[in-house]
């Protein structure tokens, strides 16, 4: 073979292999897509910022979007959601039609209704708690599963807390609070079980003691540290943690 039928040859296998392999999406030059629920401030905002470092597409929600000024300097795609709204829900399913999710991260959250006491609990007031909580991530599952499932190996992470775990209930208090996050470790439990053979992934997670606003700035651990924690635990899940309770450390802790 001469040098020039050797040069030919090779430029006609490179152009071959140029035009036979059919355009990436943009999605693909990423390492893949996560929604990250409540994503304007606290956890889920420096959830955003470590997922957009660590090259993830990120699509972060807030209820009011136009006030997401933070959320959108991070580089996330900023998308409306009220989680105890189902109109909400749906537009954000619709929104998103097409495209496939790697990772949901149900992190909205909100303390709810507390008292001194059981008997100055006022009831009927606690309801607010389970629908954000509980039902609101249960919402979201729902009109994103589609979404999820067009992804290979989707992951579910519900940010829960320890404080849904009886076992470590050993002081008391917080009904409402309580019951909601113990709720959605049910729900996630369940759901992990019913969608065990389809390559799914559904942890809850403890994300620490967090400083954020929903404690008034206590805690022991910044958003920072708690999103950098959780961001290994769960880009490292694999099938067998399916349906599993694990801490921002990655310690699995018991129901
Ligand atoms: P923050 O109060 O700092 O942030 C809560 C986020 O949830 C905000 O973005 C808020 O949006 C959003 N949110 C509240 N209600 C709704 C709703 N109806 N629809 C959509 N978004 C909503 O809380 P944290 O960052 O501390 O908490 C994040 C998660 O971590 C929660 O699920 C919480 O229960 C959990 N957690 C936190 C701990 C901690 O120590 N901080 C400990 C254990 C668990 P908006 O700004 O519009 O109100």
């Amino acid at each position: 073979m001469t040098r020039c039928t050797r040069f030919l040859g090779m430029t006609m296998t490179l152009v071959l292999v140029l035009f036979s392999t059919p355009a990436k999406p943009a999605q693909d030059d990423t390492a893949g897509t996560v929604l990250i629920t409540g994503a304007n401030r606290g956890i889920g905002l420096a959830l955003a910022r470590r997922f957009v470092a660590g090259g993830y597409h990120v699509i972060g929600t807030a209820r009011s979007p136009e006030q997401a000024k933070t959320l959108e300097a991070t580089g996330a795609r900023v998308e409306q959601l009220d989680v105890s709204k189902q109109a909400s829900v749906n537009a954000l399913a619709e929104r998103l039609d097409g495209l496939a999710i790697d990772i949901l991260i149900n992190n909205a959250g909100i303390t709810g209704h507390g008292a001194e006491s059981f008997a100055a609990l006022e009831v009927d007031r606690l309801d607010n708690v389970l629908d954000v909580n509980t039902l609101g991530p249960m919402r979201v599952m729902q009109a994103l599963l589609p979404h999820l499932r067009r992804a290979d190996g989707g992951i579910l992470a519900n940010i829960s807390s320890m404080m849904g775990s009886m076992e470590l209930n050993t002081w008391g208090c917080c009904y409402g609070y309580r019951a909601s996050k113990a709720a959605l470790n049910a729900v996630t439990r369940s759901l992990a079980l019913d969608h065990a053979d389809q390559g799914l992934v559904f942890v809850v997670l403890h994300p620490g003691y967090v400083k954020t606003d929903m404690n008034d700035g206590r805690g022991n651990i910044t958003p920072e540290q708690s999103a950098a924690g959780l961001f290994d635990v769960i880009t490292g899940l694999e099938a067998v943690d399916n349906g599993r309770f694990y801490d921002w450390r990655g310690e699995e802790l018991p129901w």
